[in-house]
């Protein structure tokens, strides 16, 4: 599935919209702190770049975050 470039706190993130049908499991969101629930469409997020803890990896993946759709654009626009 095709992925978009987004930023957000000045980095840029890889982004992936979920399909509802595709949500199988439960995610904590971390703009609202609230779960996911199975059958939600959302976004997944992670960093193009990479942050040092997860850099022996080579991907930012390991830090792929769950997000409510709307959690990640109000954080967006501030
Ligand atoms: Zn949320």
């Amino acid at each position: 599935m095709a992925t978009r470039i987004e930023t957000l706190d000045g980095e840029d993130y890889e982004v992936r919209s979920v399909t509802g049908s595709a949500a199988t499991s439960s995610y904590r969101c971390p703009g609202c702190n609230q779960l996911i629930r199975p059958a939600t469409p959302h976004i997944v997020a992670w960093p193009v770049v990479p942050s040092l803890l997860t850099s022996f990896s080579g991907t930012g993946v390991d830090e792929r975050r769950h997000w409510h759709t709307a959690c990640w654009q109000r954080r967006r626009t501030g």
